[in-house]
């Protein structure tokens, strides 16, 4: 089935054509790679599929239903989760307060946002961190704590933003087994990441952007083979 579709995705900024002319169709149950230089859209897109941005132009549907108008509120509760690239936890609220404010999402009652924020923390391996300051967490805690607060949400499709930006190398391998378990539990996965092994190990289908504009799309191997790909983006990344 398909969740998630874009058509001809443009956002222009004052003529700087962040995303230009974007096409992509997230089947439920992948894990969808979006990689391409600093500064090539990914996040500019994401920020369109999740109404952050409006698109200037082209089709955004969520199961079905237009949301390129749509606020990121409603998106949200539609069943599309994110987590940002800057970890933004609430500083002054605990780790479960943090999670409860992404349960309410769907929970209606306070009982029911707090079973659902433990099941997430207990689900990102923070469960004995839940009444620790989320400021007082290192950067693999603080990425977990975003995903613990996205999960909560009950997204159908899940944006992950560079969740291994500043891990450890066993921070990001464990990172790597989170995510695989999320997609188990039956979340569908769009990442941007920079880390191409970890990426690509995880993809069933990459996207590849170049100055806004869609070059490849394919298996992880098909990508890592294409020219263009390689010339535009992989060639300078030592991490392949
Ligand atoms: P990175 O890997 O560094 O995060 P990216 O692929 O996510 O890069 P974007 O952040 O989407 O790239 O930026 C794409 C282009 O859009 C860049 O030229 C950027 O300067 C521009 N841009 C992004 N947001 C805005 C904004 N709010 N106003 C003006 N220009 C913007």
């Amino acid at each position: 089935m398909i969740l998630l579709e874009a058509k001809d995705v443009c956002k222009y900024f004052h003529g700087n054509k962040a995303v230009d002319m974007v096409n992509m169709t997230i089947n439920e149950g992948e894990i969808v790679g979006l990689i391409g230089a600093n500064g090539a859209g990914k996040t500019t897109f994401f920020n369109c599929l999740t109404g952050y941005y409006k698109a200037t132009s082209g089709t955004i549907a969520f199961m079905g239903k237009s949301i390129e108008k749509a606020k990121p509120h409603v998106i949200c509760k539609m069943g599309v989760g994110r987590t940002f690239q800057i970890a933004k936890p609430f500083h002054g609220l605990s780790v479960l307060e943090n999670t409860v404010v992404g349960a309410y999402n769907k929970c209606k009652t306070k009982s029911d946002a707090y079973k659902k924020a433990r099941e997430c923390i207990d689900f990102t391996g923070l469960g004995d961190k839940e009444g620790l300051d989320a400021a007082s967490l290192n950067t693999g805690e603080q990425r977990r704590l975003e995903l613990a607060r996205a999960l909560a949400t009950q997204p159908k499709l899940l944006l992950l933003d560079e969740v291994m930006a500043g891990l450890t190398p066993t921070e990001s391998a464990e990172m790597v087994e989170l995510i695989r378990k999320i997609r188990d539990s039956g979340v569908t996965i769009l990442m941007i990441e920079h880390i191409m092994p970890a990426l690509m190990s995880l993809s069933d289908t990459v996207y590849v952007l170049d100055q806004g504009r869609l070059i490849s799309k394919g298996t992880p191997e098909e990508v890592s083979a294409d020219k263009q790909v390689i010339e535009s983006y992989l060639g300078k990344s030592a991490e392949v």
